[in-house]
């Protein structure tokens, strides 16, 4: 039995049928850039989304770039967000000529400290970026109340959260990517909602920005060969919207899944040393990944399983403040305590929509046998 962390040829042949059906008539069509299966795609994912508008684009980059552009900001404007995440969601802001400032993290959730933004609102802040990682939302409310407060915008990064949540204390229960200005996604083959090579969207309940982002993700023109703005080439290519349309249909049932895998990794990985994933009542964790905080050797556990065949990852090993590329923003060890005590402890499990229990059995057994002979 191979384990892997994300098994995307199990899931294929599950549905592979529609799938080559549904390539098969882009083939045929010939309109393999936008066109009808593009449209549908857009569609049927604002309607999951339940958000206005979605403007799909080449990928999860982009999409940041494409929001960030369409928010008029000039360069030397401060972008909050955090130092705990993939380094597309600062490369952006840095291109633009932008400031990204970095907020720690929160301990328990791996997601931006709320309760430390306002100390770091200057006169020229502009936008917050907050990250739903690893499938978690951050806490929106209070952070939408500072956004308000301080007339920010708010461009959720919503990469590794399609299908999450978050409930306000009123009640009200959102998608994650529809509580912002913008937010954005990105259709990675390993993401929950992937393609089969580049893809994202950005996603919008604002008329305005939704035809700006449309219109800049288009060469910066609205009318085919007449250009207002500067502009940028980023599309979904039809193929890889009709393999989304089709996934779309099961992301529920894919996360759903998800979320039984991670109740079994918490029920079996009842270890001292060991802190499973922390879900608040307010929202739905849809575990892009499932990833563990390690109070002893990290990496021994790591190279044990690993030398029984069982894969893990460590993401991030290497906060982005700390960075080679990015220490011209000034930032030293130290700043950021917990996002770097976080890049030591953190170790994540196979998760995907196939994930089973037998392989969940072989798993979590490599680490209760590490744990009893080392610990
Ligand atoms: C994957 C990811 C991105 C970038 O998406 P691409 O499609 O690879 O460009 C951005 N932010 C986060 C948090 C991601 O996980």
């Amino acid at each position: 039995m191979e384990i892997r962390m994300v098994d995307l040829a199990t899931q294929y042949a599950n549905i592979k049928e529609e799938i080559d059906n549904k390539i098969q008539e882009v083939i045929h069509s010939t309109i393999f850039i936008n066109g009808p299966v593009v449209k549908e795609f857009a569609t049927n994912l604002a309607n999951f989304l339940d958000v206005k508008h979605v403007i799909p684009c080449g990928n999860g980059t982009d999409a940041l770039q494409i929001a960030l552009m369409a928010l008029d900001l000039k360069p030397g404007d401060e972008v909050i967000t955090t130092p705990f995440t993939f380094v597309a969601t600062i490369e952006t802001i840095a291109l633009l000529q932008l400031k990204p400032v970095f907020v720690d993290v929160d301990y328990k959730t791996f997601n931006v400290d709320v309760n430390q933004i306002k100390d770091k609102i200057t006169s020229r802040t502009r936008a917050i970026l907050p990250v739903h990682l690893f499938g978690l939302c951050c806490d929106m409310e209070p952070l939408q109340q500072i956004a308000q407060d301080h007339n920010l915008k708010i461009i959720e990064d919503a990469a590794q959260a399609i299908g999450a949540n978050y409930t306000n204390t009123n009640g009200n229960t959102s998608m994650a990517g529809t509580m912002g200005d913008f937010g954005t996604f990105s259709f990675f083959p390993s993401k929950n909602l992937g393609c089969y090579g580049d893809g994202g969207a950005i996603v919008t309940n604002n008329s305005e920005l939704a035809e700006k982002a449309q219109i800049i993700a288009k060469h910066g023109s609205k009318v085919k060969y007449y250009h207002q703005i500067v502009g940028v080439n980023s599309r979904l290519d039809a193929i890889q919207a009709a393999v989304l349309d089709v996934k779309l249909k099961y992301l529920k049932s894919y996360n759903e899944h998800r979320i039984e895998a991670a109740d079994y990794y918490d029920k079996c990985l009842n270890i001292e040393t060991i802190t499973t994933p922390y879900r608040p009542k307010n929202r739905n964790h849809i575990f892009h990944q499932y990833t563990l905080k390690v109070d002893g050797d990290r990496d021994a556990i790591k190279d044990y399983i690993k030398s029984l065949g069982i894969p893990s990852m460590v993401y991030y090993p290497v906060c982005l403040h700390l960075q080679p590329a990015y220490l011209y923003l000034g930032y030293k060890e130290g700043d950021f305590p917990i996002a770097e005590k976080l890049s030591k402890e953190v170790l994540s499990l196979p998760m995907h929509s196939e994930l089973n229990q037998l392989q969940q059995d072989t798993i979590t057994g490599a680490i209760k046998s590490f744990s009893a002979s080392y610990a």
